[in-house]
């Protein structure tokens, strides 16, 4: 039985978990760095802890043996933190068809061995790279096939598709008793492997284009129909087969600050959607297969609506908000609306936000450290939220001596906000409390002033402009020679 930590019973039985994104199991809570390790390199899969030795996994288990072999009979990939022993015992009762088990790979609890144990001429070996990689490792593949021909018969490359699968178990048994094997048709990636390729073969690859004429496929011959349209999209993910939608945030503007996580995503993605002055930033990142959806800065629930809507055709979709997706930006436009509109084909949505450098962090490290004690952010647009309130919050937040980050502090539409805002800050704060005005941060034209509150006007700020106002602790300190610099101490 799996259940949440939070003990409610597991509403989906196992059984109907085919398809499901593989499972990370762990015995305690001393791997959980590891299987957060393996989670960056398989991101959709869920870790699975013992509920008795762990408290971070997302899906806690009472019975190892019985959890392991109920997701392996569900076909779901297990990518076991424990001896490649104890896998190999738990799963021996049901070990019968090669050729249907889903993937099943050891890693040592500290990282330092990739083992795919089961699988492997399906994604095992695929897994244990891609895990292996992340871990700084060499995965220890000891499928012959994979090993002498280094042509992964049974996942070929984007636009190839193995018409019949069945065979290739014989096939790979006859090349490996030394068979040699003629190819017919154009396929780079064969033709660059070891395959033992010859015009007298007495196995036969055949590629056939679309629309081409098919030879039988049998154990003798293996098909693959090439599909010259599917080449452009991204590299398939074998074990994942639900849309997926990424929540990224692409940081204030220069690609440095962009995590690179957050860069392989965009990479990946199938679709961006987003207002175009960010995606135009992150186009030098977009693949050919990518497509564009831009949209209008302030239709942030109809741009959720349509990402949602485009992940469930099983496209892998990120939505791209500059700084960070959780600030003011579209991570919570997405689940409003996930929230509000509960459509029944978004429930198998893959969600994962990815953070980002919210212009706050940028800006304050352009000058120090402003925000080093307790701060907050407030937001000075009244399209979403009356401006009563945010007057109110302010006050609150100039009483409790907080260092406060304006975001959109001016608009075409909204200039008088700014203003209000520095009267109600001067009833509690000192005129010559440091205010940091930062601009275009990370973009063309960036700048950065320091002035007292006192001079703060209108025209220094504008919808790219955030604006860091000190506590009454918050401090100027000038290097002999160089730069002032703006802090926060966080000692009172
Ligand atoms: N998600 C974003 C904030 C979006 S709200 C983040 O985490 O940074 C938009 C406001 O953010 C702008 O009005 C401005 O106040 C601030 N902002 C965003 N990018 C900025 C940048 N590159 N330079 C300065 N301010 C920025």
């Amino acid at each position: 039985m799996v259940t949440h930590p939070d003990s409610q019973p597991n509403p989906t039985p196992m059984k109907t978990l085919m398809n499901a994104p593989p499972a990370i199991v762990i015995l305690g809570e001393a791997s959980i760095t590891v299987a957060r390790r393996v989670q960056t390199a398989i991101p959709e899969a869920i870790i699975y802890g013992l509920a008795s030795r762990t408290q971070s996994a997302n899906l806690t288990y009472s019975s190892f043996g019985e959890t392991v072999r109920e997701l392996f009979q569900a076909g779901t990939p297990i990518v076991g933190v424990c001896a490649a022993g104890i896998l190999i015992r738990t799963l021996a009762p049901l070990l019968m068809n090669k050729w249907q088990e889903p993937a099943v790979l050891a890693i040592a609890e500290d990282g330092s061995a990739v083992v795919p144990l089961l699988g492997g001429l399906g994604t095992a070996n695929h897994l244990a790279r891609q895990i292996a990689a992340v871990l700084q490792v060499s995965p220890a593949i000891t499928t012959a096939g994979d090993l002498r021909f280094q042509a992964t018969l049974l996942s070929p490359p984007a636009g190839y598709q193995l018409v019949n699968p069945d065979d290739a178990k014989s096939f790979i048994s006859d090349l490996l008793a030394g068979a040699t094997v003629k190819l017919m048709g154009e396929a780079p990636w064969l033709e660059t492997s070891r395959l033992p390729i010859s015009a007298e073969g007495k196995l036969t690859i055949q590629i056939v284009q679309k629309g081409g004429s098919e030879q039988t496929p049998s154990i003798r011959c293996l098909v693959y129909k090439f599909n010259p349209e599917s080449i452009h999209s991204p590299p398939s993910t074998p074990h994942f087969r639900q849309g997926k939608l990424a929540i990224v945030g692409t940081g204030p503007g220069s690609s440095v600050w962009m995590s690179p996580e957050v860069k392989e995503i965009l990479q990946s993605a199938t679709d961006w959607v987003g207002y175009k002055t960010y995606l135009d930033l992150a186009e030098p990142l977009r693949s050919a297969y990518t497509i564009r959806h831009e949209s209008d800065n302030r239709a942030e629930l109809d741009r959720a609506r349509m990402a949602l809507d485009l992940a469930a055709t099983g496209r892998t979709v990120a939505i791209v908000s500059s700084g960070d997706p959780g600030i003011y930006a579209m991570a919570a436009a997405v689940f409003e609306v996930l929230e509000r509109e509960a459509k029944p084909e978004w429930e198998g949505i893959e969600i994962q936000v990815f953070p980002g450098i919210s212009a706050m962090q940028a800006a304050a490290a352009q000058v120090g450290a402003p925000l080093g004690h307790d701060f907050c952010a407030i937001s000075l647009s009244d399209i979403l939220k009356p401006w009563e309130v945010i007057a109110q919050r302010i006050a609150a937040a100039a009483q409790a001596d907080f260092a406060i980050a304006f975001y959109n502090p001016v608009s075409k539409q909204r200039t008088w906000q700014l203003e209000q805002a520095k009267e109600i800050l001067l009833q509690w704060r000192s005129p010559q409390t440091p205010v940091v005005l930062a601009r275009n941060l990370g973009r063309p034209g960036q700048t950065v002033t320091v002035k007292f509150l006192e001079q703060l006007a209108i025209d220094d700020a504008d919808m790219r402009t955030v604006i860091l106002i000190g506590s009454s602790k918050t401090r100027m300190v000038q290097q002999r020679q160089g730069k002032q610099w703006v802090y926060t101490p966080r000692r009172y």
